[in-house]
């Protein structure tokens, strides 16, 4: 991918980020449909490469977090981008409204349960960060639907900021024991939204996936943005930033995942488990035990 930089998605807290200067739209890395495709395997494969790699070293964990506005294109992309990967070494989780046996624990319970094995890749679609966008949002989640202590929640700024805090603990915990977070906020705009949202309406085989309350909510867009730009802010750290990804031309982002994650893959140090000289001498020595076998 030429004129790839991840630097230019990694927000890595040098500077503060801000939400209205990123970008939702770039020049395409890809100039057809048909070489879209091509690199798309091509990245596809590569993922397939090092996840196997990683399921034979089986001491690496990697989590993918996928967070953003509706229609913003979480579902398509990872259809997309894990397509060639081993499905025995992957799986994929949606965090939807809390249950009430989930309210009646902490707000990481449902995640930790979630959480990948060595060797596997386990892809959040949304996450414990919207503990502090939706819920920050809408604080009433917090103080009547969550059941926290009322002592606990009397100052917002003071949970939020308590949260952030919590949440990059957590991520520098799962560091600490070889599991890889790799976090995507996928930003798309307002009036792409609306577009897509329309079109939901407009095609009968997309109603299924029409909502009132996402209507509903974009009346929250300015909120979001400002939950999205204190989040990203506050919860990027050198190991783990976020990569904000321009989410309006889909495939373009679909690429650039793909990319990321093959990027954060090269870095782990992975190797298949190479047998040492008794090892090798016992394999050899089975081989003539097999032939036997055949002999009877
Ligand atoms: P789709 O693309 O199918 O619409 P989705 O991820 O939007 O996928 P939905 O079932 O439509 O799935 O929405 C899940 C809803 O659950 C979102 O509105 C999200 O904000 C909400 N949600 C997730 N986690 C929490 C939480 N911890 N507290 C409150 N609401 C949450
Ligand atoms: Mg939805």
């Amino acid at each position: 991918m030429d004129n790839f930089d991840i630097k230019d998605y990694r927000i890595d807290n040098k500077e503060t980020f801000k939400i209205k200067k990123a970008n939702t739209k770039i020049k395409d890395f890809y100039g057809s449909k048909e070489e879209y495709e091509q690199m798309l395997i091509e990245l596809q494969e590569e993922m397939d490469k090092y996840q196997s790699m990683m399921y034979a070293h089986n001491k690496n964990g990697v989590l993918v977090i996928f967070q953003a506005m509706d229609a913003a294109g979480k579902d398509g992309t990872m259809k997309a981008v894990f397509k060639n990967v081993h499905p025995l070494g992957l799986s994929f989780y949606s965090f939807k409204r809390p249950s009430e046996n989930e309210l009646n624990h902490d707000f990481m319970w449902r995640c930790f349960k979630e959480l990948p094995e060595r060797g596997k890749f386990q892809v959040f679609n949304r996450s414990y960060y919207e503990e502090v966008l939706v819920v920050k949002v809408h604080p009433e989640i917090l103080t009547n639907v969550q059941k926290i202590p009322k002592n606990l929640t009397e100052d917002l700024d003071k949970v939020w900021k308590k949260r952030y805090k919590d949440i990059e603990n957590f991520e520098e915990y799962l560091t600490n024991n070889g599991i890889k977070v790799i976090k995507f906020f996928l930003n798309v705009s307002k009036e792409e939204q609306s577009k897509r949202l329309i079109e939901r309406i407009e095609d009968i085989n997309k109603n299924w996936k029409f909502e009132e309350g996402d209507i509903k909510e974009r009346d929250y867009w300015n909120n979001y943005m400002d939950a999205y730009e204190e989040m990203i802010n506050e919860t990027s750290t050198a190991k783990n930033p976020w990569y904000v990804l321009p989410a309006d031309d889909k495939k373009n982002m679909r690429l650039l995942v793909a990319k990321i994650i093959n990027e954060n893959l090269k870095t782990l140090e992975m190797s298949y488990p190479e047998p040492d000289e008794a090892r090798k001498k016992t394999l050899m020595g089975l081989i003539e035990v097999i032939k036997k076998q055949n002999l009877v």
